[in-house]
């Protein structure tokens, strides 16, 4: 089989010490099921402007368009906060997203049986959920003209406008079908299609795709309700699809129900390209401190194993460690509470790879 190469961008803070963690539980696993990964780091952020004068230098680019999916840490912190906006970290993020053209971002809320007590819902309500927020990411309201503040008889009137190319739409949610298709073959979509117009183009290209995808069941909620589903029935979603700004506040609703910030993969995907990045930003305020949580960042690191290399297999397993690490009772300080084991980053990270190991010999 011939090896996968990983773009590895650090960025700032926490970002090196959390993929450094991810990066050894990768080798490991690919020890132990045979499969070659090479690693090849670039500049991104706060590091990239210190040592090259912008956040996003050009052999960053060049080796991400160049590698079969990119790992990304967090970048920024305070010493770049008063840069100009242009200039400044998160500008590397936003380019580098646009640059490989990454149009789903996805975001999966788990709930850890462990850590059940840490969701701010009662735990009968929590129990069990296991879902995907798959979210437009490059139309909507933040893109669509016109756009500003203008003057109508003599008042100020701001505009933004919704809009949706039927493309757009097409392509964002066959993914969300084929990432159903992976998991419990369930697809909900979101609109608000009973007040917008662009919401019922977005249901009736909804409707189209599903005729390729009979073996996926669909229902259909406008972002109210389902807001409100989110925190009534968690456990009943598997993948949700929708737009930019829907998705926007839906994944960060849905994020809140896992209880921490330091558990929260994700995955921004377009038709060639793939990044992957805990959550959680540089978390300055324990960076060089050893504490920080690396679950983000190697749950991040099976979904690339799952989306990008097809090795479900593989991304199982990690899963399935994670949780019997948790299980064990190792606590990074982020989610530790009495009675537990607590670890640094290290670790936690070497009772993954020892998690790993014995469920593999298992
Ligand atoms: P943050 O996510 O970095 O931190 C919020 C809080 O959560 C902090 O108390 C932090 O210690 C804690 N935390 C975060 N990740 C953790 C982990 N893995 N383990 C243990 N604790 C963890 O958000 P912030 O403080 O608002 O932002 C800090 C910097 O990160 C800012 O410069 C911000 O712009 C940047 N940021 C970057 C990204 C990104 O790179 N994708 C995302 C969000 C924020």
């Amino acid at each position: 089989m011939p090896a996968f190469k990983v773009a590895v961008l650090e960025g700032d803070g926490i970002g090196p010490e959390v993929v450094s963690s991810a990066l050894k539980v990768l080798e490991e696993m690919g020890k132990l099921s045979g499969v070659d990964f090479v690693f090849e780091k670039a500049l991104i952020g706060g590091s990239a402007i210190d040592q090259k004068g912008t956040p996003l230098p050009q052999e960053t680019v060049e080796l991400c368009l160049n590698s079969d999916a990119v790992l990304l840490g967090a970048v920024g912190g305070p010493k770049w906060d008063n840069l100009p906006t242009e200039q400044r970290p998160e500008k590397g993020l936003l380019g580098i997203r646009k640059a490989l053209d990454l149009y789903a971002n996805l975001r999966p809320a788990k709930v850890y049986e462990p850590l059940i007590a840490s969701s701010p819902l009662k735990e009968e309500v929590a129990r069990g959920t296991d879902f995907v927020v798959v979210r437009e990411l490059t139309g909507d309201v933040y893109y669509g003209e016109p756009r500003g503040v203008f003057f109508q008889d003599g008042k100020r009137v701001g505009v933004n406008t919704m809009k949706y190319t039927e493309d757009e739409i097409r392509r964002v949610v066959r993914k969300a079908f084929e990432i159903a298709r992976q998991r419990k073959r369930k697809l909900t979509s979101v609109d608000k299609s009973n007040v917008l117009e662009v919401s019922g183009l977005w249901k009736t290209v909804v409707e189209e795709e599903a005729k390729s995808y009979p073996d996926v069941e669909l229902e259909h909620l406008y972002v109210d309700n389902c807001a409100m589903q989110i925190v009534r029935r968690p456990s009943s979603f598997d993948v949700i699809v929708t737009g930019n700004i829907f998705g926007d506040i839906l994944s960060d609703e849905a994020a809140v129900i896992t209880g921490s910030l330091g558990m929260l993969p994700s995955a921004s995907l377009g038709d060639k390209y793939a990044l992957y990045e805990p959550v959680h930003g540089s978390a300055p305020d324990i960076a060089g401190k050893g504490v920080a949580n690396p679950i983000a960042t190697i749950l991040s690191v099976g979904m690339m194993l799952r989306y990008s290399f097809g090795l479900k297999k593989e991304a199982d397993f990690l899963d399935k460690a994670v949780e019997l690490t948790l299980q064990q009772g190792y606590r990074t300080p982020d989610i530790y509470s009495e009675g537990c084991i607590k670890v640094g980053t290290e670790g936690m990270t070497e009772a993954i790879i020892q998690a790993v190991r014995k469920l593999w010999q298992e």
